[in-house]
């Protein structure tokens, strides 16, 4: 048999069965705790009581023993009698529909590739499978109808995750990861560890990188809505040019999962912040320790893992173990973006990055700044040779307008949409 397979929009939801479907009956109360479900091909809903032929009974108790000790449940609502008579043709197997949360789906892979890996050994011949799957994320699904070699239908299966996570986010639908999903890859990860394949759990660190600067770049940009914790959105901003830093020498990407974007916007956002002095420590650092190996690093015992490299889906970075400080030096553009200086009972003012934000409603707005030098208007009519404006003392030409404390900076925003011009003239900073 030739292998087809076709992806197409569904309108099945585990919402919208919930939905119709009445909780009055019995045998659907356990929609409400299922993640995989088996559904009737059609028509179920006019039948008393479920009714199911042999093979599917047989797949639902398979698929019970199986998830035993895994996080999902999976629950039966058929009536397929119609394929009945197709199960005695020995060299296809008809597995019935199914419904699977997306969280689950390496879990229901398995299931189906256990139960017909199961049949093949018992029958002792190869058998196809004719199969239709719906998957369901954010109230969206997907129907994949299947027929051909079960292990056509792993391999595209196992592909599909990655196309259904980019269908989202390349919308630019924000949305913030979940823990579900940070714990779903880490379970990948441990599994492709366990079986001695590096390539995917390195893959799998890319995509929880990846997770991660989205969560930290959404988060950002809601706080900064809030306008509060500004210095903590800082911080947040140079995380999330550490983590892109270390993610590109893994990750060729272009404008992927927005990333390209995500970089050049929390550029943009920095130059919006009042900051202009930074400490900066010099230091001597004596010992580290690697962080995939654990030992203590020294020339005379090179421990053979390499800073910034992936060793099995983590990257191995130096922990820090003896330092010696040697002075702290007042920079302005600074290494360390962290090191932002606190005076006490000085202010910084965040009143252009508060006003702007209001200029946004989605973190992918597309916007950029561009500060122009003009001259601050307390110094526009002053002549050349006129005590400067500044209460110095000292002619203009020879005090302000020599340092250039006449100028000042101002703002040019544009917007995706339209250019504005907000005549957000910016304060130079107060410290
Ligand atoms: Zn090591
Ligand atoms: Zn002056």
């Amino acid at each position: 048999m030739k292998d087809t397979f076709s992806i197409s929009e569904s309108s099945i939801t585990f919402d919208s069965l919930r939905k119709e479907l009445s909780r009055d009956k019995p045998y659907f109360q356990e929609l409400y705790n299922a993640d995989i479900l088996v559904l009737p091909y059609k028509s179920f809903k006019e039948y008393n009581s479920p009714v199911f032929s042999e093979e599917t009974e047989s797949f639902v108790y398979h698929a019970k023993n199986e998830l035993l000790n895994k996080p999902a449940n999976i629950e039966l609502f058929m009536q397929d009698d119609k394929y009945e008579e197709l199960e005695l043709h020995a060299d296809t197997v008809n597995i019935p529909l199914l419904i699977w949360d997306y969280l689950v789906h390496p879990i229901a892979i398995g299931l189906v590739v256990n139960y017909v890996t199961g049949l093949i050994k018992q029958r002792n011949q190869q058998v196809d499978i004719k199969l239709e799957s719906i998957i369901t994320k954010n109230e969206k699904s997907r129907k994949i109808s299947f027929s051909g070699s079960i292990n056509d239908w792993k391999e595209a299966m196992e592909s599909l995750p990655k196309d259904f996570w980019d269908d989202d986010i390349l919308n630019g639908n924000p949305r913030i990861i979940e823990d579900e999903e940070f714990k779903w890859l880490a379970d990948r990860k441990s599994e492709a560890v366990r079986s001695g394949d590096e390539t995917t759990a390195n893959e799998v660190w890319k995509i929880e990188q990846i997770s991660g600067i989205w969560n930290m770049y959404i988060n950002a940009f809601s706080t900064l809505k809030e306008k509060s914790n500004h210095q903590e959105v800082w911080n947040t901003l140079a995380q999330i040019e550490i983590k892109i830093g270390s993610l590109r020498k893994h990750y060729n990407f272009s404008n992927q999962y927005k990333l390209l974007f995500i970089e050049s916007t929390v550029r943009e956002f920095q130059k919006l912040f009042p900051y202009k002095f930074f400490t900066s420590r010099e230091s001597i650092i004596k010992e580290t320790r690697c962080s995939i190996c654990g030992q203590i690093r020294s020339l005379r015992n090179p421990c053979g893992h390499i800073k910034g490299e992936l060793y099995n889906g983590e990257m191995c970075y130096r922990e820090i173990t003896d330092i010696e400080l040697i002075a702290i030096a007042l920079v302005s553009n600074p290494v360390d973006k962290y090191a932002v200086i606190n005076i006490q009972g000085k202010e910084y003012n965040y009143k252009l990055l508060d006003t702007f934000i209001e200029n946004l409603t989605n973190p992918f707005d597309e916007w950029k700044v561009d500060i122009i030098k003009i001259k601050d208007p307390v110094y526009k009519k002053v002549g050349r040779n006129k005590p400067c404006p500044c209460g110095s003392g000292i002619k203009y030409k020879r005090c302000c307008m020599k340092s250039g404390n006449d100028m000042m900076d101002h703002f040019e925003f544009s917007l995706q949409k339209d250019m504005i011009k907000p005549d957000l003239i910016g304060k130079r900073f107060i410290l």
